[in-house]
């Protein structure tokens, strides 16, 4: 499987999940390389943008950005040696996120079965773009998926980042939570467009201000709590930010 890479090794890590329904919960993290997309602000760019890629990236103005090479922030691991990695915390709960790992479920399918031959009752978490559909023995295996599909903010065009079967088939699978990062109202507009379009259940949908620092937070936060009383929905804050900044392997 490919992972993102970490100083020498993979990027697997063990910290608290940050946003969703399950945040402050101890949990191991294993991100994976590669990705579909091409958000324009996505945090997590050393998985996807690479040398020779055309996408553009907020960052590109920065004299310090640059493309990364793939050989670099690459890490090949077979399963076996990743639920190994993941099993030696001693933690009952793994989140796999990306990059966008469905683009790689068999392997991690396989990764899930090594660790609940030692763990029965460990628990995994997805974070997807929900762009793609989950084989029905990955579906069955994890426990929650984490779907965040990407808004016109991403800047890429929306039959890329919007796959209607795989998001009717996340709004009809109980296991399934929405993500929702809001920067600005109208990205409100174009959400309850969203659910409405894909029979998404709002009582699963939840809404996160849009920063990388807690000011950024702070800032966002302040109307969108009240927005989320207002339409119902549940706020959902950056935990990671607000313990330890926008830190790689926390
Ligand atoms: S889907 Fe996620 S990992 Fe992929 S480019 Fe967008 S924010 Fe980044």
């Amino acid at each position: 499987m490919k992972l993102a890479k970490l100083g020498d090794g993979p990027e697997i890590f063990h910290t608290l999940q940050g946003e969703g329904v399950s945040a402050g919960l101890p949990a191991v993290f294993i991100r994976a390389s590669r990705c579909n997309l091409h958000c324009i602000w996505c945090d997590t760019d050393h998985t996807w943008n690479f040398e020779g890629t055309p996408w553009p990236h907020e960052k590109d103005a920065l004299p310090t950005y640059a493309k990364f090479r793939k050989s670099e922030v690459t890490f090949e691991i077979s399963a076996e040696n990743a639920a190994e990695r993941i099993l030696a915390y001693h933690c009952p709960s793994t989140v796999i996120t990306g990059g966008e790992p469905l683009l790689q479920q068999d392997e991690f399918l396989t990764m899930i079965g090594h660790i609940r031959e030692a763990q029965p009752e460990h628990l995994f978490e997805v974070e997807t773009n929900g762009t793609r559909i989950p084989s029905p023995a990955f579906h069955d295996a994890v426990n929650q998926f984490n779907v965040s599909p990407k808004l016109s903010n991403a800047a890429m065009p929306e039959t890329l980042r919007r796959h209607p079967q795989a998001l009717a088939f996340f709004a009809n699978s109980p296991k399934a939570w929405f993500k929702f990062v809001v920067a600005e109202p109208a990205d409100l507009e174009e959400i309850q467009a969203l659910l409405v379009a894909h029979d998404i259940p709002r009582q699963r949908v939840l809404l996160m201000p849009e920063g990388r620092t807690c000011d950024e937070l702070d800032c966002h936060s302040a109307w969108l709590a009240e927005c989320c009383r207002e339409l119902g929905f549940r706020f959902c804050d950056r935990l990671h930010i607000r313990l330890w900044g926008d830190r790689r392997g926390v």
